[in-house]
């Protein structure tokens, strides 16, 4: 049953990835195909990731899949069409839309990303198609199965935030790009990473979001045995935007010169600490102590709070001291949780 119901999702798939493939290189497909050549992306690389154009209208692919014998229900449970809110009848989710098409490193089309193409900012730039019973987001890169091997040979993935940035950056001939797409990294997309490469190469946007995200991939990283290293933008530039203007060239030297994850983290905590205000070295004595608590290395962990000894001028005695209370504290705070617990649980198993 299970069996039969993907091999039917692959097919809403494959049928709509077609039609909106073929969209893309006939007559409706005119404004996206100018859309890309604004973007620079060249046509073997639309085709290599198969890029398609949803077309500006209610039902158009409900209506080709139709045609096919496939339901409005059934499309719907693909994630690809939404009831009306008043009346009968299905409209499509993708309407004027440049497509992406997110396959598994199988290249099992499981979904759809689509980028408004319109000049006006009333549809939302991005969305994506949702999760269903074969597509976890969580699960997924974006345009892993396209970068898989370079990645191999190369011995790093380069983890971009969008889908144009690793268009882009595979069109520029860096094929280490791949994408989460919005959602948060996560430790499963980590392993995924894992089975190709060594080393994971942040390069999200440069603005504070940007920033912020990539800070939160610390913890996807902790259980792995994957590098995590860092580059950075100025605040309006993304990856797509950098090798446009600057080259490819330009970027394998921020690769070149990419600084640790942890490295990058602990400088971000401690450059508006240093200097003479107190209050700012103990709100980032904090957040140091949550960084340094994911570190199991004691040689890197020794490493590290040496410097912020250094930089905090903060005695190392002392500061040793501090950063590991905060663990102890922990571990007697989940003890004396733990025994408040265990009459109830006694109790429990009487009944
Ligand atoms: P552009 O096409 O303008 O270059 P971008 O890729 O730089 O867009 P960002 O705003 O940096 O866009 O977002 C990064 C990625 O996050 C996008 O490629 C897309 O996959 C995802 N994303 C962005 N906004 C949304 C949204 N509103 N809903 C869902 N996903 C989104
Ligand atoms: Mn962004
Ligand atoms: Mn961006
Ligand atoms: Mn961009």
């Amino acid at each position: 049953q299970k069996r039969k119901g993907k091999r039917l999702y692959y097919n809403v798939m494959d049928e709509s990835r077609a039609f909106f493939e073929q969209n893309l290189w006939s007559e409706p497909g005119r404004a996206a195909r100018q859309y890309l050549l604004e973007r620079e992306i060249d046509e073997e690389t639309a085709r290599r990731f198969g890029l398609g154009y949803a077309p500006d209208a209610w039902q158009g692919l409900l209506d080709h899949l139709a045609t096919k014998k496939m339901s409005p229900r059934l499309v719907e449970r693909a994630g690809l069409a939404m009831p009306r809110s008043s009346g009968n009848g299905h409209y499509d989710r993708f309407r004027h839309r440049i497509v992406f098409p997110i396959v598994d490193i199988w290249d099992h089309t499981l979904g759809f990303g689509g980028r408004t193409i319109a000049a006006n900012d009333e549809a939302p730039k991005y969305i994506n198609s949702p999760e269903t019973k074969f597509y976890t987001k969580g699960s997924e890169l974006y345009g892993l199965h396209a970068a898989k091997r370079a990645i191999q040979k190369a011995g790093y993935a380069l983890l971009v935030e969008g889908n144009f940035d690793v268009i882009c950056l595979h069109s520029k001939g860096i094929e280490t790009a791949v994408a989460p797409m919005g959602t948060a990294f996560t430790e499963e997309q980590a392993r995924l990473l894992e089975r190709y490469c060594e080393r994971v190469v942040i390069a999200f946007d440069g603005d504070e979001a940007g920033e912020e995200a990539t800070v939160r991939c610390l913890k996807s990283f902790a259980a792995t045995k994957l590098e995590p290293l860092v580059i950075r933008f100025d605040e309006l530039e993304d990856p797509d935007t950098f090798v446009r203007r600057r080259g490819a060239s330009a970027l394998f030297e921020k690769v070149e010169n990419a600084q640790p994850l942890v490295a990058w983290a602990l400088d971000r905590i401690l450059r508006p600490a240093e200097g003479d205000n107190i209050d700012r070295k103990i709100a980032a004595l904090q957040d140091v102590a949550e960084l340094l608590d994911g570190i199991n290395n004691t040689l890197i962990w020794e490493h590290y709070a040496q410097e912020v000894s250094r930089r905090l001028t903060i005695a190392p005695e002392f500061l040793k001291d501090y950063l590991r209370r905060p663990k102890q504290l922990a571990s007697q705070a989940r003890k004396a949780v733990l025994q408040s617990h265990r009459p109830l649980e006694i109790q429990a198993a009487e009944y």
